[in-house]
Protein backbone atom coordinates (compact mmCIF):
# COMPACT_ATOMS: atom_id res chain seq x y z
CA UNK A 1 0.00 0.00 0.00
CA UNK A 2 1.12 3.27 -0.50
CA UNK A 3 -0.42 6.08 0.57
CA UNK A 4 -0.02 9.86 -0.68
CA UNK A 5 -2.85 11.86 0.68
CA UNK A 6 -1.03 13.26 3.61
CA UNK A 7 -3.04 16.62 3.25
CA UNK A 8 -6.23 14.36 4.11
CA UNK A 9 -4.73 13.01 7.27
CA UNK A 10 -0.90 11.38 8.20
CA UNK A 11 -0.28 7.92 9.99
CA UNK A 12 0.61 8.08 13.45
CA UNK A 13 4.60 8.66 14.43
CA UNK A 14 5.60 5.56 16.15
CA UNK A 15 6.79 7.24 19.40
CA UNK A 16 3.46 9.28 19.28
CA UNK A 17 2.09 6.24 19.23
CA UNK A 18 3.55 4.26 22.13
CA UNK A 19 3.30 7.30 23.82
CA UNK A 20 -0.39 7.73 23.48
CA UNK A 21 -0.73 3.68 24.22
CA UNK A 22 0.95 4.61 27.15
CA UNK A 23 -1.46 6.99 28.28
CA UNK A 24 -4.70 5.03 27.42
CA UNK A 25 -3.42 1.93 29.23
CA UNK A 26 -1.55 3.21 32.71
CA UNK A 27 -1.58 7.04 32.94
CA UNK A 28 -5.32 7.32 32.23
CA UNK A 29 -6.57 9.42 35.68
CA UNK A 30 -9.14 12.17 35.13
CA UNK A 31 -6.88 15.40 34.60
CA UNK A 32 -9.86 16.62 37.32
CA UNK A 33 -8.95 13.90 40.41
CA UNK A 34 -6.56 15.23 42.65
CA UNK A 35 -4.72 11.86 43.76
CA UNK A 36 -1.82 10.81 42.06
CA UNK A 37 -2.73 9.46 38.89
CA UNK A 38 -5.42 12.82 38.52
CA UNK A 39 -2.29 15.16 39.10
CA UNK A 40 0.07 13.04 36.76
CA UNK A 41 -2.73 13.48 33.82
CA UNK A 42 -2.55 16.65 34.22
CA UNK A 43 0.75 17.50 34.33
CA UNK A 44 1.17 16.10 31.05
CA UNK A 45 -1.56 18.22 29.66
CA UNK A 46 0.34 21.06 30.52
CA UNK A 47 3.86 19.25 29.46
CA UNK A 48 2.06 18.96 25.84
CA UNK A 49 0.89 22.89 26.11
CA UNK A 50 4.27 23.92 26.51
CA UNK A 51 5.74 21.58 23.68
CA UNK A 52 2.83 23.18 21.44
CA UNK A 53 3.61 26.67 22.37
CA UNK A 54 7.21 25.91 21.78
CA UNK A 55 5.93 24.63 18.37
CA UNK A 56 4.23 27.98 17.00
CA UNK A 57 6.47 30.33 19.52
CA UNK A 58 3.56 30.89 21.65
CA UNK A 59 4.38 32.26 25.07
CA UNK A 60 2.28 31.28 27.48
CA UNK A 61 3.85 33.08 30.50
CA UNK A 62 2.80 36.64 28.61
CA UNK A 63 -0.52 35.77 28.33
CA UNK A 64 -0.69 33.73 24.92
CA UNK A 65 -2.83 30.65 25.72
CA UNK A 66 -3.17 27.48 23.86
CA UNK A 67 -5.80 24.66 24.19
CA UNK A 68 -7.12 21.69 23.05
CA UNK A 69 -9.86 21.23 21.38
CA UNK A 70 -11.46 17.98 19.91
CA UNK A 71 -10.24 19.20 16.06
CA UNK A 72 -9.57 22.09 13.88
CA UNK A 73 -13.39 22.25 12.82
CA UNK A 74 -13.91 22.73 16.79
CA UNK A 75 -11.51 25.76 16.74
CA UNK A 76 -12.61 27.01 13.80
CA UNK A 77 -16.26 27.25 14.61
CA UNK A 78 -14.97 28.42 18.05
CA UNK A 79 -13.47 31.53 17.03
CA UNK A 80 -16.15 32.74 14.74
CA UNK A 81 -18.95 31.98 17.88
CA UNK A 82 -16.46 33.77 20.68
CA UNK A 83 -15.58 36.96 18.21
CA UNK A 84 -19.44 37.41 16.82
CA UNK A 85 -21.71 36.58 20.08
CA UNK A 86 -25.10 36.81 20.53
CA UNK A 87 -25.71 40.13 18.56
CA UNK A 88 -24.59 39.11 15.24
CA UNK A 89 -26.91 41.33 12.84
CA UNK A 90 -24.73 43.43 10.50
CA UNK A 91 -21.60 42.53 12.08
CA UNK A 92 -18.69 41.99 8.83
CA UNK A 93 -17.02 38.61 8.14
CA UNK A 94 -14.13 38.46 5.54
CA UNK A 95 -12.52 35.25 4.76
CA UNK A 96 -11.18 33.89 1.07
CA UNK A 97 -13.33 31.98 -1.66
CA UNK A 98 -11.11 29.04 -0.97
CA UNK A 99 -11.41 28.48 2.88
CA UNK A 100 -11.91 24.97 4.31
CA UNK A 101 -15.83 24.14 5.04
CA UNK A 102 -14.99 24.50 8.56
CA UNK A 103 -14.34 28.44 8.12
CA UNK A 104 -16.37 28.35 4.95
CA UNK A 105 -19.78 27.33 5.82
CA UNK A 106 -19.61 29.11 9.34
CA UNK A 107 -19.24 32.38 7.41
CA UNK A 108 -22.18 30.82 5.28
CA UNK A 109 -24.09 30.15 8.69
CA UNK A 110 -23.59 33.39 10.07
CA UNK A 111 -24.61 35.26 6.69
CA UNK A 112 -27.85 33.29 7.29
CA UNK A 113 -28.21 35.20 10.38
CA UNK A 114 -27.66 38.47 9.32
CA UNK A 115 -23.69 39.16 9.19
CA UNK A 116 -22.21 40.31 6.16
CA UNK A 117 -19.18 38.12 4.43
CA UNK A 118 -16.79 39.20 2.14
CA UNK A 119 -15.20 36.45 0.19
CA UNK A 120 -12.29 37.66 -1.19
CA UNK A 121 -11.21 35.73 -4.84
CA UNK A 122 -7.69 34.24 -6.37
CA UNK A 123 -6.34 34.52 -9.01
CA UNK A 124 -5.66 31.22 -11.52
CA UNK A 125 -2.72 30.94 -9.84
CA UNK A 126 -4.73 30.71 -6.39
CA UNK A 127 -2.92 33.60 -4.86
CA UNK A 128 -5.12 35.92 -2.62
CA UNK A 129 -6.29 39.31 -4.19
CA UNK A 130 -4.94 41.58 -1.48
CA UNK A 131 -5.99 44.49 -2.64
CA UNK A 132 -9.10 43.10 -2.85
CA UNK A 133 -8.79 42.45 1.17
CA UNK A 134 -7.64 46.12 2.09
CA UNK A 135 -10.63 47.28 0.16
CA UNK A 136 -12.69 45.52 1.62
CA UNK A 137 -12.14 45.74 5.27
CA UNK A 138 -13.90 48.33 7.38
CA UNK A 139 -13.73 49.89 10.70
CA UNK A 140 -16.27 47.73 11.96
CA UNK A 141 -15.03 44.27 10.44
CA UNK A 142 -15.44 41.63 13.38
CA UNK A 143 -13.02 39.10 11.65
CA UNK A 144 -11.04 38.15 9.01
CA UNK A 145 -10.48 34.63 8.91
CA UNK A 146 -7.62 33.54 6.07
CA UNK A 147 -6.12 29.96 6.03
CA UNK A 148 -2.14 30.13 5.37
CA UNK A 149 -1.67 27.19 3.61
CA UNK A 150 -4.20 25.85 0.84
CA UNK A 151 -5.44 22.17 1.57
CA UNK A 152 -6.48 21.39 -2.13
CA UNK A 153 -3.33 23.11 -3.60
CA UNK A 154 -0.72 23.75 -1.01
CA UNK A 155 -1.15 27.78 -1.93
CA UNK A 156 0.56 29.36 0.73
CA UNK A 157 -0.89 32.85 1.88
CA UNK A 158 1.65 35.28 3.37
CA UNK A 159 0.06 35.94 6.79
CA UNK A 160 2.31 37.45 8.30
CA UNK A 161 2.54 40.93 5.39
CA UNK A 162 -1.46 40.49 5.59
CA UNK A 163 -1.91 40.86 9.18
CA UNK A 164 1.30 43.27 9.15
CA UNK A 165 -0.96 45.60 6.69
CA UNK A 166 -4.54 44.78 8.46
CA UNK A 167 -3.28 45.85 11.71
CA UNK A 168 -1.68 48.92 10.45
CA UNK A 169 -4.52 50.50 9.58
CA UNK A 170 -7.68 48.50 11.87
CA UNK A 171 -5.48 47.56 15.25
CA UNK A 172 -9.14 46.42 16.12
CA UNK A 173 -9.91 44.23 13.48
CA UNK A 174 -9.27 40.28 14.72
CA UNK A 175 -7.28 38.26 12.52
CA UNK A 176 -7.37 34.31 12.58
CA UNK A 177 -5.18 31.89 10.64
CA UNK A 178 -6.35 28.22 10.01
CA UNK A 179 -2.45 26.80 9.84
CA UNK A 180 -3.59 23.09 9.17
CA UNK A 181 -2.26 22.60 6.37
CA UNK A 182 0.84 24.28 7.10
CA UNK A 183 2.32 22.12 10.79
CA UNK A 184 4.70 20.30 10.20
CA UNK A 185 5.51 21.61 6.47
CA UNK A 186 6.91 25.37 7.35
CA UNK A 187 7.44 27.48 10.33
CA UNK A 188 4.51 28.33 12.51
CA UNK A 189 5.53 31.62 14.17
CA UNK A 190 2.82 33.15 16.22
CA UNK A 191 5.11 35.96 16.99
CA UNK A 192 5.52 36.90 13.71
CA UNK A 193 2.17 36.03 12.16
CA UNK A 194 0.67 38.92 15.07
CA UNK A 195 -2.81 36.97 14.44
CA UNK A 196 -5.34 36.41 17.02
CA UNK A 197 -6.70 33.00 16.96
CA UNK A 198 -4.56 30.05 14.96
CA UNK A 199 -6.02 26.69 14.64
CA UNK A 200 -4.50 23.15 14.37
CA UNK A 201 -5.00 19.82 14.34
CA UNK A 202 -2.95 17.16 15.52
CA UNK A 203 -3.72 14.12 12.88
CA UNK A 204 -2.50 16.42 9.78
CA UNK A 205 0.83 16.21 11.84
CA UNK A 206 1.23 12.26 12.77
CA UNK A 207 -0.82 12.66 16.30
CA UNK A 208 -4.03 11.15 16.03
CA UNK A 209 -7.33 11.99 15.02
CA UNK A 210 -9.97 13.95 17.11
CA UNK A 211 -7.32 16.62 18.64
CA UNK A 212 -6.77 20.33 17.61
CA UNK A 213 -5.30 23.15 19.26
CA UNK A 214 -6.63 26.72 19.37
CA UNK A 215 -3.69 29.40 20.21
CA UNK A 216 -4.94 32.66 21.44
CA UNK A 217 -2.83 35.73 21.50
CA UNK A 218 -2.51 37.78 24.75
CA UNK A 219 -5.00 40.34 26.10
CA UNK A 220 -8.00 38.97 23.31
CA UNK A 221 -10.72 38.04 25.14
CA UNK A 222 -12.45 34.77 24.23
CA UNK A 223 -15.67 33.38 25.32
CA UNK A 224 -16.44 29.60 25.35
CA UNK A 225 -18.26 27.59 22.84
CA UNK A 226 -18.33 24.53 24.65
CA UNK A 227 -19.91 25.50 28.48
CA UNK A 228 -19.43 23.10 31.38
CA UNK A 229 -16.20 22.31 33.87
CA UNK A 230 -13.95 24.63 34.39
CA UNK A 231 -11.46 22.44 32.12
CA UNK A 232 -9.12 24.15 29.64
CA UNK A 233 -8.49 27.21 31.89
CA UNK A 234 -12.35 27.27 31.67
CA UNK A 235 -12.33 28.24 28.13
CA UNK A 236 -13.41 24.78 26.70
CA UNK A 237 -15.13 22.30 28.90
CA UNK A 238 -15.29 18.47 28.76
CA UNK A 239 -12.67 16.06 30.03
CA UNK A 240 -9.91 15.90 29.02
CA UNK A 241 -8.54 13.83 25.88
CA UNK A 242 -5.30 13.54 27.74
CA UNK A 243 -4.04 10.45 25.47
CA UNK A 244 -4.71 12.70 22.38
CA UNK A 245 -3.14 15.34 24.26
CA UNK A 246 0.17 13.92 25.13
CA UNK A 247 0.11 12.51 21.44
CA UNK A 248 -0.35 15.63 19.83
CA UNK A 249 2.16 17.37 22.01
CA UNK A 250 4.61 14.57 21.05
CA UNK A 251 4.21 15.09 17.46
CA UNK A 252 4.56 19.02 17.94
CA UNK A 253 8.14 18.38 19.00
CA UNK A 254 8.80 15.99 16.40
CA UNK A 255 7.77 18.04 13.99
CA UNK A 256 9.47 21.26 15.22
CA UNK A 257 12.58 19.16 15.18
CA UNK A 258 12.05 17.67 12.30
CA UNK A 259 11.44 21.13 10.47
CA UNK A 260 14.81 22.04 11.81
CA UNK A 261 16.47 18.91 10.47
CA UNK A 262 15.14 20.06 6.82
CA UNK A 263 12.60 17.01 6.74
CA UNK A 264 10.75 19.82 4.33
CA UNK A 265 13.32 19.96 1.79
CA UNK A 266 13.34 16.51 1.59
CA UNK A 267 9.99 16.02 0.82
CA UNK A 268 9.84 19.23 -1.39
CA UNK A 269 12.48 17.58 -3.64
CA UNK A 270 11.05 14.04 -3.95
CA UNK A 271 7.71 16.27 -5.15
CA UNK A 272 9.80 18.56 -7.55
CA UNK A 273 10.97 15.07 -9.05
CA UNK A 274 7.44 14.00 -8.70
CA UNK A 275 6.17 16.93 -10.85
CA UNK A 276 9.22 17.04 -13.30
CA UNK A 277 7.74 13.40 -14.28
CA UNK A 278 4.08 13.97 -14.46
CA UNK A 279 5.31 16.95 -16.75
CA UNK A 280 7.31 14.23 -18.62
CA UNK A 281 5.05 11.69 -19.15
CA UNK A 282 1.78 13.24 -19.45
CA UNK A 283 2.44 16.66 -21.21
CA UNK A 284 -1.27 17.67 -21.49
CA UNK A 285 -1.68 18.24 -17.61
CA UNK A 286 -2.27 21.59 -15.53
CA UNK A 287 -0.55 21.42 -12.02
CA UNK A 288 -2.67 24.16 -10.02
CA UNK A 289 -0.77 26.74 -7.82
CA UNK A 290 2.21 25.68 -10.25
CA UNK A 291 3.53 29.56 -10.27
CA UNK A 292 2.92 30.51 -6.71
CA UNK A 293 4.42 29.98 -3.28
CA UNK A 294 3.51 26.70 -2.52
CA UNK A 295 4.00 24.22 0.55
CA UNK A 296 6.41 21.62 -0.52
CA UNK A 297 4.59 18.21 0.03
CA UNK A 298 1.43 18.62 -2.40
CA UNK A 299 0.66 18.34 -5.96
CA UNK A 300 -2.92 19.44 -7.49
CA UNK A 301 -2.50 18.00 -11.18
CA UNK A 302 -5.48 17.98 -13.68
CA UNK A 303 -4.89 15.58 -17.04
CA UNK A 304 -6.52 16.84 -20.16
CA UNK A 305 -10.11 15.06 -20.36
CA UNK A 306 -9.15 12.70 -17.38
CA UNK A 307 -11.49 12.29 -14.91
CA UNK A 308 -10.03 12.66 -11.35
CA UNK A 309 -12.58 10.11 -9.51
CA UNK A 310 -11.70 7.48 -11.74
CA UNK A 311 -8.25 7.90 -11.96
CA UNK A 312 -8.48 7.88 -7.98
CA UNK A 313 -10.48 4.68 -8.20
CA UNK A 314 -8.03 3.33 -10.35
CA UNK A 315 -4.95 4.03 -8.51
CA UNK A 316 -6.58 2.59 -5.35
CA UNK A 317 -7.04 -1.01 -7.08
CA UNK A 318 -3.52 -0.87 -7.44
CA UNK A 319 -2.87 0.13 -3.98
CA UNK A 320 -1.74 3.92 -4.61
CA UNK A 321 -4.04 6.25 -2.27
CA UNK A 322 -4.19 9.57 -3.35
CA UNK A 323 -7.57 12.16 -3.36
CA UNK A 324 -9.36 13.91 -5.99
CA UNK A 325 -10.03 17.05 -4.67
CA UNK A 326 -10.39 17.15 -0.69
CA UNK A 327 -11.13 13.96 1.37
CA UNK A 328 -14.16 16.14 2.42
CA UNK A 329 -15.42 16.62 -1.48
CA UNK A 330 -13.89 13.60 -2.93
CA UNK A 331 -17.00 11.50 -2.76
CA UNK A 332 -19.36 14.41 -4.75
CA UNK A 333 -19.75 14.75 -8.60
CA UNK A 334 -19.39 18.67 -8.54
CA UNK A 335 -15.46 20.13 -9.37
CA UNK A 336 -13.48 21.60 -6.72
CA UNK A 337 -14.42 25.41 -4.86
CA UNK A 338 -11.32 25.68 -5.04
CA UNK A 339 -10.21 24.83 -8.36
CA UNK A 340 -13.61 26.64 -9.52
CA UNK A 341 -12.31 30.12 -7.70
CA UNK A 342 -8.96 29.45 -9.69
CA UNK A 343 -11.02 29.14 -12.73
CA UNK A 344 -9.64 26.05 -13.78
CA UNK A 345 -10.35 24.98 -17.08
CA UNK A 346 -13.41 22.56 -17.40
CA UNK A 347 -11.19 19.86 -19.11
CA UNK A 348 -8.60 19.61 -16.56
CA UNK A 349 -10.53 20.66 -13.22
CA UNK A 350 -11.29 16.81 -12.49
CA UNK A 351 -7.64 16.90 -10.70
CA UNK A 352 -5.94 14.70 -8.88
CA UNK A 353 -4.01 15.63 -5.65
CA UNK A 354 -0.97 13.87 -4.25
CA UNK A 355 0.30 14.83 -1.12
CA UNK A 356 3.70 13.51 0.56
CA UNK A 357 4.84 13.19 4.27
CA UNK A 358 8.10 11.76 5.87
CA UNK A 359 6.79 8.62 5.16
CA UNK A 360 7.17 8.44 1.49
CA UNK A 361 9.98 7.67 -0.41
CA UNK A 362 11.35 7.93 -4.11
CA UNK A 363 9.82 3.78 -5.06
CA UNK A 364 6.62 5.42 -3.63
CA UNK A 365 7.03 7.63 -6.23
CA UNK A 366 8.21 5.35 -9.43
CA UNK A 367 4.84 3.23 -8.52
CA UNK A 368 2.46 5.83 -8.71
CA UNK A 369 4.09 7.00 -11.97
CA UNK A 370 4.26 3.58 -13.63
CA UNK A 371 0.40 3.16 -12.09
CA UNK A 372 -0.59 6.22 -13.93
CA UNK A 373 0.95 5.13 -17.07
CA UNK A 374 -1.16 1.90 -17.16
CA UNK A 375 -4.31 4.41 -16.18
CA UNK A 376 -4.27 7.11 -18.70
N1 LIG B 1 -8.73 23.28 8.02
C1 LIG B 1 -8.03 22.76 7.01
C2 LIG B 1 -7.21 23.66 6.14
C3 LIG B 1 -8.07 21.38 6.75
O1 LIG B 1 -7.37 20.88 5.74
C4 LIG B 1 -8.85 20.57 7.59
C5 LIG B 1 -8.97 19.11 7.32
O2 LIG B 1 -8.92 18.66 6.19
C6 LIG B 1 -9.55 21.16 8.65
C7 LIG B 1 -9.47 22.52 8.84
C8 LIG B 1 -10.41 20.34 9.59
O3 LIG B 1 -9.60 19.60 10.45
P1 LIG B 1 -10.23 18.53 11.46
O4 LIG B 1 -10.29 17.24 10.70
O5 LIG B 1 -9.26 18.44 12.59
O6 LIG B 1 -11.55 19.03 11.87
Amino acid sequence: MIYLDNNATTKIDSKVFLKHCEVLRKNYGNASSLYPMGVESKNSIEDSRIQVAKFINADLNSGDRVIFTSCATESNNAVFHSVLGQNVKGQHIIISEVEHPSVYNMALYYEEVGCEVTRIKVDTNGVLNVSQLMNSIRNDTSIVSLMMVNSETGVLNDIENISKMIKQSFPKVLIHTDAVQAAGKTPIDTKLLNVDFLTLSGHKFHAPKGIGVLYIKRGVSFNPFIIGGHQEMGLRAGTENVANIVALGEAAEIAKKSLEDGINTEIEALRDYMEQELKRLFPYNIIFGEQSNRIGNTTNIGFKAVDGTKLVLGLAQKGVFVSSGTACNSISASPSRVLSAMNAPSEYIRSIRISLSKENCMSDIQTLLSSLKELI
